[in-house]
């Protein structure tokens, strides 16, 4: 099995086969959303546990309007950031199956921004439950090949190029109790563009990051490539001295990462892969100070989760280990 155009994946989706595709953030592994069948294959397919709910992708609002409860201000983000890379979380209607909100009251919407499979769903008329197209805690997939490799040419792709955002989407849910969005999961929308959405509608909600510790992307341990990967988080402003590291046993390839947050985002997750390949350990350094910036939190939050070992290099030139949390 391997690349398939746009009718195939049609065809096999209506059949209640699974088929990889392409999103501005990265592959998903898709199954219709009413099969039961084809639902239960994308856990087992990922080897993910049941407990994880999935994203259902659409390809208009009107859609996504039939699939949830919606308040008035989710509406507006919607309207806003939609199609794009900023996932809502609401209470759930009946057409949902409960396999996909892994049994919960809410569900996860998404409208993703590519041409491919915006007619793809279109085509269909049916949204797509579709989770990344990746094994259970590994490395997401951001071109055809990746999902290939991942899959060992089990599943079959709608190739639609690289993916442009190359980090999952933000996952966000409205608490209209304490007028909140709260950030579940930070990603290719960036807060402060969410903040100033909010900001530009006088808006009073405040944006919290508030991680739930149900789903994958909260454990600390996601994204891993295959070879050790020890991130050294620096404080101050220059990294630490290569020799220096070499005594506390950081050694391998050094990573760099674009200095540009979307582009470091876009390059993410083919390095990881292409280090998983090599089988030669790397290291990367990271300033303490970016883990806290809005602009980096998502990529910050891959690469935590990504590395085997933290450690922490003071502004004195002291480096200990530390425990990942
Ligand atoms: P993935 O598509 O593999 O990136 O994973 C989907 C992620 O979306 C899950 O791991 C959760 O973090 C999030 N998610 C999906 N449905 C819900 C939901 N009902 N409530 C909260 N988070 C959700
Ligand atoms: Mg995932």
């Amino acid at each position: 099995m391997s690349k398939v155009d746009l009718s195939q994946a049609l065809h096999l989706l209506l059949q209640g086969k699974l088929v990889a595709v392409p999103t501005e953030t990265v592959y998903g592994l898709a199954a219709i959303y009413d099969s039961t069948q084809a639902l239960k294959e994308v856990f087992q397919r990922k080897e993910r546990p049941l407990f994880d709910p999935l994203i259902l992708h659409v390809s208009s609002l009107d859609q996504a309007l039939l699939l949830a409860d919606w308040d008035p201000l989710s509406l507006a983000l919607a309207k806003h950031f939609w199609p794009g890379p900023l996932t809502l979380v609401l209470p759930k209607t009946d057409l949902v199956d409960p396999l996909i909100t892994a049994g919960g009251p809410t569900v996860a919407l998404r409208c993703p921004d590519h041409p491919l499979t915006q007619e793809l769903i279109r085509n269909l008329n049916k949204p797509l439950a579709a989770p990344s197209a990746n094994r259970f805690g590994h490395t997401s997939p951001t071109t055809a090949d990746h999902v290939l490799q991942e899959f060992a040419d089990q599943v079959p792709v709608l190739d639609g190029g690289p993916c442009t955002g190359g980090i999952e989407s933000t996952v966000i849910e409205v608490n209209k109790t304490y007028r909140e969005v709260r950030i579940l999961r930070p990603g290719a929308l960036n807060e402060k563009v969410l903040k100033a959405f909010l900001d530009e509608r006088g808006d009073s909600h405040s944006v919290v990051v508030q991680t739930a510790d149900h789903s994958p992307g909260h454990l600390k341990n996601h994204y891993q490539p295959t070879v050790l990967f020890q991130l050294v988080i620096y404080q101050g402003d220059s990294e630490p001295n290569e020799e220096v590291l070499k005594t506390h046993s950081i050694e391998g390839k050094k990573w760099t990462l674009p200095r540009d947050p979307l582009m470091a985002a876009r390059q993410l997750y083919g390095d990881l892969r292409k280090f998983s390949k090599s089988g030669r350990s790397f290291y990367l350094c990271f300033p303490e100070a970016s883990l806290q910036d809005p602009i980096w939190r998502a990529v910050g939050d891959r690469i935590r989760k990504a590395s085997h070992q933290w450690f922490l290099s003071r502004a004195d030139g002291k480096i200990t280990m530390v425990e990942k949390t």
